[in-house]
């Protein structure tokens, strides 16, 4: 396996293969960038098919984050650990404990959180060995669950678009459909209700839709029938790639913004074809930066306590941030993602103010 060779390596500025004997740790922590500050990113304890798909994962989500930290005006850079492990069968508080002491060697240049396969309670066992930790409980110091704040990013980004695209001062009146209801996808759903949209939703747990159907009075349908539903706004919180060819075609909504990751299936191609059928793509890692902007100010904070009044302010800026993209993008008549990307850019050039 050729490292350099490899797309997803270039421009990172460390990758650290760790491996304990005693505990059966194999883990890469991938450090993109510092250039705006310590490079945070989530912890992802997955089986993987071999290494090089480990690497691939490690080395892409590092890049993301530094472009998400970067957009969402942080001063932080994006990193990213990986440990090849089944959560449910090898992650033991010994195999956490070896992975805490290989981000406590980086002194800092690599800040963890929660991800795919670790939990707010795993965060807890690793601040055991090391400091370089967010999103523990907040019994044990930290800030908890972000998705509460990433639904709320959301719900400005959603607001944004509709003035953006609609020209609607807010949600009230708009029928929004939201697809799963999960951690991000419920807490959206209420703030949605509160706000006086109509909600349409779909979740493959059923007993989620009946919940949703009796709290917000929202229309429950199939999970395959939500991409038909005739809504102003489509908000995918579930699965990455849901947009793609197939679900081009089906959807109705004149914006597109939603908590998941990855939401289109290939950024450049997917993010022109909605520009071209005047579909408005609040980008995804701009949208629903709400929790990693929550353990930016977790980390920033210099006594115990979080300042959840700052939280609230700067995850309410993903508004502004989502206008400015949107204005930028219209300007110059590019993607959405695109302008996203160019903004990500110009900060990555200069220090955060
Ligand atoms: P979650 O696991 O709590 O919720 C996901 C929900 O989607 C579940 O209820 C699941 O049953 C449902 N689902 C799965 N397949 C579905 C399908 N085909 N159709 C409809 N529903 C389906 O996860 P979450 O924490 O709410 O995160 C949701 C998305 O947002 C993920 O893509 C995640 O990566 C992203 N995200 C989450 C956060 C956060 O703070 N939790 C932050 C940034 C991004």
């Amino acid at each position: 396996m050729s490292v350099f060779g490899l797309s997803a390596f270039a421009d990172h500025e460390q990758v650290v293969h760790t491996w304990d004997r005693a505990t059966g740790l194999r883990a890469i922590i991938a450090v993109h960038s510092t250039v705006r500050g310590p490079a945070i990113g989530g912890l992802r304890i997955r089986r993987y098919d071999d290494e090089q798909a480990a690497l691939t994962d490690v080395l892409r989500l590092s890049e993301g984050m530094t472009f998400k930290a970067a957009v969402a005006g942080v001063p932080f850079g994006g990193g990213k650990m990986v440990v090849i492990a089944d959560p449910q069968r090898d992650k033991t508080p010994a195999l956490l404990h070896a992975a805490g002491l290989a981000i406590e060697r980086l002194g800092g240049r690599y800040v963890t959180g929660e991800d795919v396969g670790s939990t707010v309670a795993d965060m807890a066992e690793l601040l055991s060995v090391t400091s370089y930790v967010m999103g523990a409980p907040e019994e044990a110091g930290g800030s908890g669950d972000p998705s509460p704040s990433t639904a709320l990013g959301c719900f400005c980004g959603i607001t944004a678009a509709v003035r953006h695209r609609l020209g609607r001062p807010d949600v009230s009146g708009l029928r929004v459909a939201v697809q799963g209801l999960g951690n991000v996808g419920w807490n959206l759903c209420q703030l949605l209700a509160e706000g006086g949209a109509e909600l349409v939703v779909s979740d493959v747990r059923g007993n989620l839709v009946a919940a949703a159907e009796r709290e917000f009075g929202a229309a429950g349908v199939e999970p395959d029938a939500i991409y038909g539903a005739k809504a102003d706004v489509f908000a995918p919180c579930a699965l990455g790639a849901v947009v793609n060819d197939d679900t081009l075609p089906l959807l109705t909504a004149p914006v597109i913004a939603g908590g998941a990751n990855n939401q289109l299936a290939d950024e450049e191609r997917h993010g022109q074809l909605l520009r071209d059928r005047g579909v408005l793509y609040a980008p995804d890692y701009v949208i629903n930066a709400g929790g990693m902007i929550q353990f930016a100010v977790e980390r920033i904070a210099a006594g115990p306590g979080l300042d959840w009044d700052e939280v609230d302010r700067r995850v309410r800026g993903i508004g502004a941030t989502l206008s400015d993209i949107f204005e930028q993008a219209d300007q110059s008549g590019i993607p959405t993602t695109a302008a996203a990307r160019e903004i990500a850019r110009q900060r990555l050039t200069r220090q955060p103010a």
